[in-house]
Parts: C-alpha cells; structure tokens; sequence
C-alpha cells in the first residue's frame, strides 16, 4: 500500500515540499506520496484528527497553522515549544509528536554553505515565527551572542526574553531600530540573517527594509542570508552584494529543513541532491 505523507497549509498551491518529497520516494524506490492538503483553519482540528485514521505517515504544517496545530498534537518537542511554531509532525509510540525543523534546517544549510556558526555573532533581522527558530538553532549550533533588530522593538524584546532560557549559552539582546544602533550591531556580526517576510516576491516594504539595514558596517568575511527562496535575489540579498559581502539565498533552508523531516519520518538518510533539484527546477 502507497504511504501517504503530505503538507498542511492555507492556500498550499504554491508549496514546494510536494515536488521535493515526491522526488525523494521516486530516487530511492519508496512506495509513498506526498500530498498538498488545503485546510482552513476552522478546519484544523479536523485534520489532526483525521491523521490516524487516514493512515497519514508524516506531515508538514505551514501557514497559518505552525502555532495553531501546537494545542491539537499529543505532544511537542521542547524547542517546538519554546519557539512556538511546529512545521513538522510525526508518530512515536502511538503519539502525534510535533518538531520544529526549521531551527536545525537553517543551521545545517548555513553550514553546507561554510558559514562558521561555533561562537559567531550573528544579527537577526524580524522577530516572527521564522526569526525565533533562527535564534534557536543558532543557539544549538554554538553561536556565542545573537542580536534581535525588528521595526518594533517591544516585539525584539519580547522575543529575547522568552527565548533566552531556550538560548542556554548564546547571550541574546535586542537592538533598537535605528540606523546608529543597527550599525554598530552590524560591526560585531559575522552573519546577519533576514527573517523578516518583507522581501516575500519583493513586496512594498522590501526597498526600504534593504536601504534600512547598514550591510557597509559588516565586517568583510560577513555572511548575509534571507529566508526568502522567493525571489532567491530579493532586495537585500542585491544590498548585501553590492556593499561586498557574501550573500545566501533561503532555498538551502528549505531544502534541509525538508531533508531532517525526511529522515525523522523515514529513519533514513534523504537524497539531499535530487531534492535540491526538485526545489530548483
Ligand atoms: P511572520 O509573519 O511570523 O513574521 C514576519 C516578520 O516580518 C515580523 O517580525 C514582521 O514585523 C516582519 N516584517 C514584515 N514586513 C516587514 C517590513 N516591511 N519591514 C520590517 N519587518 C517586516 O512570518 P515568518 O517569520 O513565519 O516568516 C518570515 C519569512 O521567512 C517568510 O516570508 C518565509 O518566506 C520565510 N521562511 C523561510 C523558510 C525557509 O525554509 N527558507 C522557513 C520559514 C520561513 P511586524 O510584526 O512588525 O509586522
């Protein structure tokens, strides 16, 4: 029998995940499919409810339900938790247990892309959902202090403070948005990391956000990454370039975060260049 895996969103038309999980049965000979499945968010709990029932093996969550399903699952990872967002739910002895792999996935793309990530200082830019799994796997992969900048500072610090118990030796601060501060934030970071969703297709906030952010204060090895795949040369990715630094698209994130809910489901190494294909094509 064919299992069936698949993706939780509201709209999910334009999910990748589908083509590259597909991709990744067919390369290694695996009987299964998976599936974009349109849930509004009314219908949420329906769905988790559905998952034994149907037989579903694993799923992904995307938007708008990584905080909602947290409540639905038997239970949830610490980090999860802490970050307050599920992208990731599997089966453990009889349980729904959901897993934040976006935390991990960022961490290992940086690192496939040489970014030294063990004692950095890395600047993250947004404080939503993406913004605190970043804070967090760069946490758990050794970075020594992580500045938090958003266009609303009391969100910043929120995000520092409920984070830092979950940060264990990383020291978080939260710095005011204001091109001074913003700057020399900037000359102590070996990477700064985009997590805000205003470069998504390059929306009306993206030029401004790009001009906001003082890339010529970065030290010259600094590495600039955006989350957004979409466009994979957004704004501030052009901004970064032009002022000499080294630039990194989102689509590595997505890839290994996609790759570490593969092999949580499945117990077994993801074809990480095929998926990668998938996602590029
Ligand atoms: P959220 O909606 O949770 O957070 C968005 C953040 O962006 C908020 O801090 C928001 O600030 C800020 N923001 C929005 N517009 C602007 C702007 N014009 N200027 C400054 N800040 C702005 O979204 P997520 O954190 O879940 O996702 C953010 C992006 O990360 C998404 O667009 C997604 O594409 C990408 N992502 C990529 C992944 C990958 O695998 N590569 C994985 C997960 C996410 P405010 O609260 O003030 O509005």
């Amino acid at each position: 029998m064919t299992d069936i895996y698949g993706i939780l969103g509201h709209p999910i038309g334009h999910s990748r995940s589908p083509a590259m999980h597909n991709r990744a049965f067919a390369e290694l000979g695996i009987d299964a499919m998976y599936v974009p499945f349109a849930v509004p968010p009314e219908r949420l709990p329906q769905a988790v409810a559905a998952i034994r029932p149907l037989a579903l093996c694993g799923l992904n969550v995307t938007l708008p339900h990584k905080s909602a399903i947290i409540p639905l699952l038997d239970r949830v990872e610490p980090d999860a938790l802490a970050i307050g967002a599920v992208n990731t739910v599997y089966h453990e002895a009889g349980q729904l247990v959901g897993m934040n792999t976006d935390a991990p996935g960022l961490s290992r793309a940086l690192v496939e892309a040489g970014v030294q990530l063990t004692a950095a200082n890395v600047s993250v830019v947004g404080a939503g959902g993406a913004a605190r799994a970043s804070v967090v796997g760069l946490a758990r992969a050794g970075a020594a202090r992580i500045a938090v900048m958003a266009r609303r500072n009391a969100e910043a610090e929120r995000l520092v403070k409920e984070l830092q118990p979950a940060a264990g030796q990383a020291v978080l601060s939260a710095v005011p948005w204001e091109y001074g501060a913003l700057a020399r934030a900037f000359a102590a970071t070996n990477l700064v990391v985009q997590a805000t969703s205003a470069t998504l297709d390059d929306g009306p906030g993206a030029a401004e956000l790009a001009a906001s952010l003082p890339f010529t204060s970065l030290p010259a090895q600094a590495a600039v990454i955006d989350l957004v795949y979409r466009p994979r040369e957004t704004l501030v990715l052009k901004a970064a370039r032009a002022a000499g630094k080294r630039g990194i698209d989102g689509l590595g994130m997505l890839l290994h975060q996609g790759a570490i809910a593969f092999e949580k489901w499945l117990g077994r190494r993801a074809p990480l260049e095929v998926m990668r294909a998938a996602l590029e094509a």
